[in-house]
């Protein structure tokens, strides 16, 4: 016998307060495997219409409900706790996304913000303060890399590039007064990895908190929190959404934690994610683990494929056992991912071959999308333009990126076609 859910009925008829999902049925994300969580996980169907997929609210206000908390709120508190007020705050369909990924790193709490830096400038400028140290990978995406260096400092919080594939360098680096260590791993250009169980032992055993961003990771490959990291940031711009057509960034951990981060820098730098690009995001991420492993297989047949070209020097896949770090990639990522880097010789022209002759891949930046991307990222004008290396730090770079390299974000098309375009390329 099939019943109508008929408590609709009447919940349809009165005035319900805030539309508040975390009044709505239990969440059983914690005992879904990982892959359903993508599409299950933080959210049940809407309670006022039965809505299965997630709507867009696009309201900047909400009512205050007669008698409810938002009339004691002093904005001290926990926002998320409250109905919805203003939209900078969060808004309901912004608030499931942050649920859903919550759930997608295990996590008690998730902020989205506006873009990928955002959520780094709002973990940084919430956590340090001046007279703060804070230790950064000496390789990581060039916007977070240069907030770090040439903004903080003005503020007057010391900032010590490190690398942190190294974890003696991470030891040495730590000051009293060092207070967050932010990590990137895989590291955007190089696929560098950090062992992030490591790290954030050490961090731990010394008063500090880690952030790590995993935007080239995904909780697909790694979930960063479950190895002991404090906060996992994410460019949702990239895999997360993977379509390429949304800009967004969230942080995710401890309900304290991002609490805190939301009631400071999440509400004063002003860098909301618009409900329009959160609905977006979460459609992405109904196709998140599918895409991943889609992409992962193509990477892997075309990282085999370009290691034997005679035209490529090097290869740099952490599923190939020629990546420096294999041994920890295996550990520390359930599946290779989507990104490579490659070496040529005289890769200006490649490069323009490349524009010229792709008919499935694009030649351009970013990464992270449902079509396969490649863009030519020279060292010395990444030296110059952001990380000005000497010394060790910049043989570990070119041991990894020689004088530059191609990036390539492998796609969902069908590999022999992407083979088809960097053979075309590659032929001189
Ligand atoms: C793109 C990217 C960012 C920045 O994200 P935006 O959404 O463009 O601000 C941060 N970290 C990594 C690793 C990235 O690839």
């Amino acid at each position: 016998q099939i019943r109508v859910q008929s408590s609709m009925g009447p919940a349809m008829k009165t005035h319900l307060p805030n539309r508040q999902p975390t009044a709505v049925a239990p969440d059983h994300s914690a005992d879904m495997y990982p892959a359903t969580r993508a599409l299950d996980g933080g959210l049940r169907p809407d309670p006022m219409t039965g809505a299965i997929q997630p709507g867009i609210s696009m309201s900047v206000n909400n009512v205050f409900t007669p008698g409810g908390a938002a009339f004691s709120a002093d904005g001290a508190g926990d926002l998320t706790d409250l109905p919805f007020l203003y939209a900078r705050w969060t808004n309901p369909t912004v608030r499931d996304l942050e649920r859903r990924l919550a759930a997608l790193e295990q996590a008690e709490a998730a902020l989205a913000t506006a873009t990928g830096v955002a959520a780094v400038a709002a973990t940084f400028l919430a956590l340090l303060k001046s007279g703060d140290h804070l230790i950064i990978s000496d390789v990581c995406y060039a916007g977070a890399y240069e907030l770090a260096t040439r903004i903080l400092p003005g503020f007057g919080i010391e900032v010590t590039p490190v690398n942190l594939s190294n974890l003696d360098a991470l030891r040495a680096a730590l000051r009293p007064n060092t207070k967050l260590i932010h990590a990137e791993s895989p590291c955007n250009p190089l696929l560098r990895l950090s062992d992030l169980a490591g790290l954030a032992q050490i961090a731990r055993a010394a008063g500090v908190l880690t952030s790590v961003d995993s935007t080239l990771a995904t909780p697909v490959l790694t979930q960063p929190l479950t190895l002991g990291v404090d906060l996992v940031i994410h460019s949702l711009t990239k895999f997360m959404n993977g379509h390429g057509d949304a800009l967004g960034g969230a942080v995710i951990g401890r309900k304290d934690l991002i609490a805190q981060i939301r009631a400071s820098t999440g509400v004063y730098l002003g860098a909301t994610l618009s409900a329009h690009n959160a609905w977006l995001i979460l459609r992405g991420i109904d196709t998140l683990y599918p895409r991943l492993r889609t992409a992962s297989e193509n990477a892997m047949v075309l990282a085999r494929h370009l290691e034997a070209h005679p035209k490529v020097l090097a290869v740099t896949y952490p599923g190939l056992a020629s990546h420096p770090q294999h041994a920890l990639a295996s550990r520390q990522m359930a599946l290779p991912g989507g990104m490579i880097t490659f070496q040529t010789a005289d890769p200006e022209a490649v490069a323009q071959r490349m524009a010229a002759r792709f008919r499935v891949m694009h030649y351009a930046f970013s990464l992270g999308h449902q079509r396969s991307i490649c863009v030519h990222i020279g060292t010395e004008a990444m030296m110059q333009s952001t990380y000005h290396m000497q010394g060790e730090s910049l043989a570990d770079y070119k041991r990894f990126a020689g004088e530059g390299v191609f990036r390539l974000s492998v796609g969902l098309e069908d590999p022999r076609d992407l083979i088809g375009d960097l053979d075309r390329a590659l032929a001189e």
